[in-house]
């Protein structure tokens, strides 16, 4: 199966994309949380971060992993 990966920034068209596995922080219905260990690509021109479709199915259930243990806690 072939991979989509993100070669040009579609926020200013600048193929200066950097493929960055690490730690991102991400903003989701006003809550502020970072994900470890995630595939992400970063525009060295205009800074802008992006996740690929896999990646963003990660980051969507890591966040509602944290939603629910915040919500036991509470
Ligand atoms: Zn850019």
């Amino acid at each position: 199966m072939n991979k989509l990966t993100i070669t040009i920034c579609p926020i200013c068209d600048s193929k200066k994309m950097k493929k960055i596995m690490g730690d991102l922080s991400c903003e989701k219905i006003k809550h502020l949380f970072t994900v470890p260990n995630i595939v992400y690509y970063f525009c060295e021109n205009c800074g802008e971060k992006l996740t690929d479709a896999e990646n963003e199915i990660k980051i969507d259930q890591y966040f509602f992993k944290q939603l629910h243990k915040a919500k036991r806690a509470a």
